[in-house]
């Protein structure tokens, strides 16, 4: 037999083509190459991060260390597969102390993008580089840099169109590779992290900060301020950090956190153990709030389970559970559990010059007044007192002084009550606030003066051919209302201008209400009607909501703006704005009369 025909079909795959295989695995989206970039800079030690991010990862993650950087030898080798100087005999796995171990990462990555690694060690007088192209690696050369190392990677999938293919747009992938940032910032105190994004700060966590410093920062003071520390102890077993009250329970998992020997992780034994603590006291479809660290020697726990390292296998699972459920309950039991009854029956006297708490969440603001950036507590004289914030169904028992004329109370978040010289009224404030931002747009549009906000990267948003069709036949109305938008493939329409008045994010749900108007009706509406649904539906996301909790001076501006309009007794849909009860009504519901 010759050993032509003889040849194995089965082959060795090339290097490259394994990595990339690899890849697969390791390499999801930008997020994980972010991920791996500073698992690895952590691991060489460092104090600071600086994290930068261009086209939500895609383009460019570049991740600059102070830690011990790597010599030219190191470099030949950073990315061939399976090179590590973390771990050298199979033994090595059951007591890893390192975030890496597989030797995998750079490998994978560099064989799907165009990495560069920048280093230098203190020892070593100047710096030196290595390229990775698409899994060519490059010769080491010598270089200038400070001493840490810097990994660049761009064009993450430039040479695997079909991965490029599924990653999403530029805020979803920013919102995941974030979402990998936050949970190492807070697994890490200690060491420094900054974000930017496509040039701009997105966020700054010094490296003095601690866990509730971190929260603060990237969650804000209200969820900070609520939380409660646990921390228990068994045998080597150690359980540290911060649980929410119930009510910041949320849809999704983004701010319950988990973290083992320090390493970021999702695992479903913890999460069920969390919610299994806060049972009885939750929503049982609410993902409950909590930044949890969990201390156990090394050899107890399995980490190489999965490529990602984001799940794990506890060896003593029956130990484990137990303890920490009795650590998370007394700490859940001990959160502010009152629901938000307290913040329903707000009275806002005039105190001058008081502060308020900072806002939760991005709602619109009412203009023509700042809101101060009030980052401490209120003074105990706004906040309303702690026993009547679970039941307080006596109204006047909550005014700290007698109600004058002018005293504003807010009620449910939703609606304001305020004396009249005559009786007393009731403003819905959605529905008051929209009226405002109605007539202000109209009269901006009147005036020929509406600016609008055009955007260098245009937001994308898919519909069906049917729509676009429907679409392009008002684009001009549109542009003229300072929606300007352009085709971009048969089912997508690019967002390239927005009203400034309009927040960005509220571009997509704009333009998608707008199709929705086009299409429902029989008769395409004519520019008038159209533009007054648009008008409608800016007023409308403009507008503070039922559930706002408002400042006094917000409800000053708010009612001041609406005193000077013609016509403030209805929203822009017709609800009315205001329920007045003249003293008349009063003294017939009384029966005085
Ligand atoms: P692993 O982290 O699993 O060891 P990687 O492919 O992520 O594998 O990295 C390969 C090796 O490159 C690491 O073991 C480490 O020695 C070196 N390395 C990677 N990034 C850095 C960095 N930022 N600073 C110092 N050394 C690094
Ligand atoms: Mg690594």
């Amino acid at each position: 037999m010759s050993a032509v025909s003889s040849a194995a079909t089965i082959r060795v795959l090339p290097e490259r083509v394994r990595n990339q295989i690899a890849a697969g695995e390791v390499v999801e989206r930008p997020a994980s190459v972010v991920k791996e970039l500073c698992e690895n800079a952590l691991d060489a030690g460092a104090r600071e991060l600086v994290v930068e991010l261009e086209e939500g990862g895609a383009a460019l993650v570049r991740v600059t260390d102070d830690g011990r950087g790597m010599g030219p030898e190191d470099l030949r080798l950073a990315f061939v597969s399976h090179a590590t100087s973390k771990l050298a005999e199979v033994d090595d796995l059951a007591h890893i102390g390192t975030l890496g171990f597989r030797g995998e990462a750079l490998a994978s990555i560099g064989s799907v993008a165009r990495a560069r690694i920048l280093s230098r060690r203190a020892e070593d007088e100047h710096a030196w580089a290595v390229e990775d192209l698409g899994g060519t690696i490059g010769p080491v050369t010598a270089a200038g840099a400070p001493l840490g190392t810097t990994l660049e990677v761009r064009d993450l999938f430039y040479n695997v169109p079909a991965r490029r293919a599924f990653l999403r747009r530029t805020s979803t992938e920013l919102g995941r590779a974030l979402d990998v940032l936050q949970r190492l910032a807070l697994a890490h105190v200690g060491t420094g992290f900054v974000v930017t994004h496509d040039r701009g700060r997105v966020f700054d966590i010094e490296r003095e900060m601690d866990l509730a410093a971190r929260v603060r920062r990237l969650f804000g003071a209200e969820l900070a301020e609520a939380l409660v520390p646990v921390a228990a102890e068994q045998g080597e077993l150690r359980l540290s950090g911060l649980v929410a009250p119930p009510r910041f329970s949320r849809s999704d998992t983004t701010r319950q956190m988990w973290f083992l020997n320090g390493r970021p992780l999702k695992d479903r034994v913890l999460a069920r153990c969390l919610l299994e603590a806060y049972r009885g006291f939750n929503d049982e479809k609410r993902q409950p709030v909590a930044f949890l660290s969990l201390a156990l020697p090394p050899a107890s726990v399995d980490v190489n389970v999965h490529p990602t390292k984001s799940e794990v296998r506890f060896r003593d699972e029956r130990r484990l559970f137990p303890f920490l459920l009795t650590a998370l309950r007394a700490a859940v039991a001990r959160t502010d559990m009152a629901t938000p009854g307290g913040r329903l029956l707000v009275p806002f006297p005039r105190h001058p010059g008081a502060a308020w708490p900072a806002q939760s969440g991005e709602r619109p603001r009412i203009e023509e007044l700042e809101v101060r950036e009030a980052d401490g507590p209120a003074p105990e004289a706004l906040r309303p007192a702690p026993e009547l914030s679970a039941s307080a169904p006596c109204l006047p028992a909550l005014a700290p002084e007698p109600a004058h004329a002018g005293a504003v109370l807010q009620v449910a978040a939703t609606y304001l009550v305020r004396a009249l010289a005559d009786g007393l009224e009731i403003v819905d404030q959605h529905a008051l606030h929209e009226r405002v931002i109605y007539e202000r747009l109209k009269a901006a549009l009147r005036a020929g003066k509406l600016e609008v906000q055009r955007e260098l990267v245009p937001e994308l948003i898919e519909l069906a051919r049917s729509e676009v069709h429907v679409l392009t036949e008002h684009l001009p109305t549109l542009e003229k209302l300072g929606i300007e938008l352009a085709l971009f493939g048969p089912t997508t329409v690019a967002i390239h201008g927005l009203p400034a008045l309009l927040a960005r994010r509220a571009g997509p749900r704009l333009v998608r209400e707008i199709v929705a108007a086009l299409a429902e009706g029989e008769k395409l509406p004519g520019p008038e009607e159209l533009l007054d649904h648009v008008v409608h539906s800016m007023a409308c996301r403009r507008s503070v909501m039922a559930g706002d909790l408002l400042a006094p001076e917000e409800i000053e501006a708010l009612l001041a703006a609406a005193a000077r309009l013609d016509h403030d007794q209805t929203c822009p849909h017709g609800r009315p704005t205001r329920v007045r009860l003249t003293l008349s009504d009063l003294e017939r519901a009384f029966h005085r009369r």
